[in-house]
């Protein structure tokens, strides 16, 4: 079958693919819903395959249109590894339903996950972590957390540079904006499901703006649903209290990062990563998607747990209205896991009767439509769709005034004293230099002898001789003074106050 696909969607130079009933072993009804479909990559068409025979077989209405994605599109120079026929689809259904696709090592490829879910303004990304014991093993029988990870910025914007020979950075954004859609999609999630509390985890000990803005916002946003209870957790403090007591969280809102790790520990606490489903919401459309990836190394063996694709799935039926359909798959998906149905890697399940493969487990499933479990709770999150306005949180436009500029100098000398006698010695045009740090560690003045230097300084000047304010023309002044000295600047960042509230660590 996938033999087949693979041969069709080669045939074709478009990437759409209509979805073809032959190709599967049940038959998806041509009216209903359109939704695009992708098989993606590793293990991808073979959980695929086996979550589509099972909706199909629920009755699901569904008009897939399926996409190529990943390696063979990459290959064929669509960097973002999907081509516009995939984004003409998706634009046209808004509903994706995607396989884990694999994430190709440099030469500028990007991950087609990232790019979808920010090109689409897939902002939230919603990730159910529940423990199905005793039919699945965990130390938390208890564990129901729903992590609501932030889609879109943080440290995955992207930007990356190479500045120095010793140095490269990574730009870590995050909005007022941003931070308060997501933060709000978890507490109306949190309202729809009638779940108690929203933990907020972050770093802003540490970055105190980034982290501390995200954490500002999540305060604000939080007195608007006096019914939720809201706290804020250090996020290395959250991810230890959650690995060893995951009974203690109900939702979690996070920056990316922190939510891609933070969901990764909770679905391995529930039991197995390939139990965890995923929904990306945004205004504009939605994407569902296992948590895991393409699993490389169990490719092609039919071992693969399709679970995590098929609750991803269940989500879909949910948002697109199909109530009814979403709960029967559930059902019979928990009264396999009951009758001890699994897959390999969930092979230290207590009560486990049969140690089956993707298709039989998919058959498994199947078989059991109709069926309810009879212990575990069915309970399909609700996945709101965002149609309420947004706040009007943002700031009136600030009093904004530039009072420095720090300038990052690619310099291969060792002594910070000799670099700031050579900075101090230019005209700097109204500037005067006042810190030198490398790798944010203070070194000048009164630097330690301890501290490691490498070949990149940050050169810290604020405005001198009375000045209250400086402009751009004599930042260009400095950098050119700079240039003429054959001094190696590489980035700059302007220090702004923001009705007088300094806008620079
Ligand atoms: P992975 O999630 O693919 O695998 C981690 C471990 O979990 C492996 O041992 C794997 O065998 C196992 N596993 C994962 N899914 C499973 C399933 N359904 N059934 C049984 N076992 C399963 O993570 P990785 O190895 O770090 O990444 C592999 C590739 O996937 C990379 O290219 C990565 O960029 C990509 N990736 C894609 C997505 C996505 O498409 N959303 C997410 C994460 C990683």
């Amino acid at each position: 079958m996938l033999t087949a696909l693979r041969e069709r969607t080669n045939e074709r130079p478009a990437s759409i693919v209509d979805w073809d009933a032959s190709t599967s072993t049940q038959t998806i009804r041509s009216e209903g819903t359109p939704i695009t479909v992708a098989y993606g990559d590793g293990i991808g068409p073979e959980i695929m395959s086996a979550t589509l025979d099972i909706l199909s077989a629920a009755g699901a209405k569904l008009k897939p249109q399926t996409i190529e994605v990943g390696e063979k599109v990459y290959d064929r120079g669509f960097v973002s590894g999907i081509g516009p026929d995939g984004w003409r689809s998706l634009r046209n259904t808004k509903v994706f339903l995607k396989a884990p696709v694999s994430t190709p090592q440099g030469g500028g490829l990007k991950s087609v996950n990232v790019t979808v879910r920010k090109a689409l303004g897939l902002y939230a990304n919603v990730r159910p972590c529940v423990a199905y014991a005793p039919h699945v093993s965990t130390r938390s029988p208890g564990m129901n957390v729903v992590v609501v990870r932030e889609n879109e910025e943080d440290l995955y914007a992207g930007i990356e540079h190479r500045q120095t020979d010793d140095v490269v950075q990574c730009l870590k954004l995050i909005s007022r904006r941003g931070s308060e859609r997501v933060i709000r999609y978890a507490f109306e999630f949190a309202q729809a499901n009638e779940r108690e509390k929203v933990t907020c985890l972050t770093k802003d000990n540490i970055m105190k703006l980034s982290d501390g803005l995200f954490h500002r916002v999540f305060d604000e946003v939080a007195q608007t649903y006096p019914d939720i209870l809201a706290e804020h957790l250090i996020v290395d403090h959250g991810i230890a209290k959650l690995a060893t007591n995951p009974e203690y969280f109900d939702v979690i809102v996070a920056p990316n990062l922190y939510g891609d790790i933070v969901s990764d520990v909770a679905a391995q606490v529930a039991g197995s990563i390939g139990l965890v489903g995923s929904a990306n919401i945004g205004h504009h459309g939605a994407m569902f998607e296992a948590i895991h990836g393409s699993a490389p190394a169990i490719a092609g063996k039919g071992t693969a747990n399709p679970s995590g694709l098929l609750l991803a799935a269940v989500m879909m039926l949910q948002h697109i209205g199909q109530h009814e359909i979403a709960e029967r798959v559930q059902r019979a998906w928990l009264r396999t896991l009951e009758d001890g149905i699994n897959t390999a890697d969930c092979d230290d399940q207590p009560r486990a009767t049969a140690r089956v493969g993707t298709k039989e487990f998919a058959q498994a499933v199947i078989d059991r439509l109709g069926s309810s479990p009879r212990h575990l709770h069915a309970n399909t999150p609700r996945v709101p769709v965002p149609d309420w306005p947004m706040m009007e949180t943002v700031e009136p436009s600030a009093n904004k005034e530039i009072v420095g500029v720090d300038v990052f100098v690619d310099w291969r000398g060792n002594s910070p004293e000799i670099l700031a006698q050579t900075l101090q010695e230019l005209d700097t045009n109204g500037f005067a230099l006042s810190m030198i740090t490398s790798r944010g560690v203070k070194v000048w003045p009164n630097g330690l002898a301890e501290s490691l230097c490498t070949d990149h300084w940050r050169c810290r000047f604020m405005i001198a001789g009375g000045q209250d304010t400086a402009n751009h023309e004599q930042i260009n002044g400095l950098l050119s003074n700079l240039a003429t000295a054959h001094i190696d600047f590489i980035k700059l960042e302007t220090l702004c106050t923001f009705n007088d509230e300094p806008g620079y660590s």
